[in-house]
């Protein structure tokens, strides 16, 4: 597909180069923020699997350029915002950069030492394996990244955070809505108008952290694995019903954005310049060390040598 042809069927792709974002998904932070207001009063946030940055370029448009640009701010009432990511990022103007893996204890310790000790206000997971196109697996997969970004959340979050996180609707929702039910108060389940409809992701959006009283993070796994044993949820406190068949559990599910803005499954005519013709932008930051590298160097090499001895 060329780009002119992806401007087209993909509005916010388009729109992301226009704005200066480095990736589409920008759109649907800002739009849960439209709806559930989650920057109000944040001044430490963590952007857990950031690369390539566009989440972190709403934090530092949304948080700290504004501090930045009012006269009486200073130096040490700047917001935080420290991104992590396997990847390397290009840098972004206040925000700190951690390459290292979500999954790995350590990288709380981390994060901590960055906040001099204190405790973040929001944490943010945008957290995405490389899909397999097999809908359990990625949901599995996708949920056990969920579970090391709330692992994280156990150590570094402040009593009434947030937490907002990329899910994968499957049939474990249920189960994944009940595991975070049990240290937030508000989980809602949104689906940002920028994410397609044929897609099966969507966002938890985790309101005032309050841990179960006498919780020790020590205790997360065998505390999260209680409540899909069905002796467990009694003990928990999760109604016994929840996790009897989808029709029993009442997740509260929002569409957020403009609903009457563009439709991510859409195709939309493009802008034509004064002599008719359209231009179509570059990305704004390329991954910088992607993966994928390696194997279009050797592509390209063997293409070379094709072409050389035909
Ligand atoms: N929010 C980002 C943005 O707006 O640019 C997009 C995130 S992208 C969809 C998913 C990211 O998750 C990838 O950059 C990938 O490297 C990262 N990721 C996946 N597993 C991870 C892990 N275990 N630790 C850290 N990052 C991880």
């Amino acid at each position: 597909m060329g780009k002119a042809s992806r401007d087209k069927r993909d509005i916010y792709y388009r729109k992301a180069k226009e704005e200066g974002w480095r990736a589409r998904s920008a759109f649907k932070l800002l739009q849960i923020d439209e709806e559930f207001n989650i920057f109000k009063g944040v001044k430490r946030v963590v952007d857990l699997c950031a690369a390539p940055g566009s989440w972190s370029q709403v934090l530092s448009r949304k948080l700290y350029l504004p501090a930045k640009l009012s006269s009486d701010s200073k130096d040490h009432d700047l917001p935080l915002i420290v991104a992590i990511d396997l990847q390397p990022m290009a840098p972004i103007e206040g925000v700190i950069q951690v390459q290292g893996d979500i999954t790995n204890a350590r990288t709380a310790e981390v994060v901590i030492r960055h906040f001099d000790g204190c405790k973040a206000d929001l944490v943010v997971c945008d957290g995405a394996p490389d899909v397999t196109g097999l809908h359990d697996m990625d949901e599995f997969v996708q949920s056990q990244l969920i579970l090391a970004g709330l692992t994280i959340v156990t150590h570094i979050l402040k009593n009434g955070g947030k937490f907002i996180a990329k899910i994968f609707r499957g049939k474990d929702t249920s189960l994944l809505y009940c595991q975070l039910k049990l240290f937030f108060t508000e989980v809602t389940l949104a689906k940002p108008k920028s994410s397609r409809n044929s897609s099966i992701e969507a966002f938890a959006v985790c309101e005032n952290y309050s841990p179960p009283e006498g919780f020790n993070e020590k205790d997360l796994h065998r505390l999260l694995e209680k409540v899909g044993s069905p002796s467990g949820a009694d003990d928990l406190d999760c109604s016994s019903g929840w996790l009897e068949g989808a029709n029993k559990v009442y997740i509260p599910f929002l569409a957020c954005g403009d609903l009457s803005g563009y439709d991510s499954d859409r195709s939309y005519p493009l802008p034509k310049a004064a002599d008719g013709t359209y231009k179509s932008l570059d990305p704004v930051q390329p991954p910088i060390d992607p993966p994928y590298k390696r194997a279009l160097e050797m592509k390209k090499a063997s293409n070379h040598g094709f072409q050389n001895h035909p």
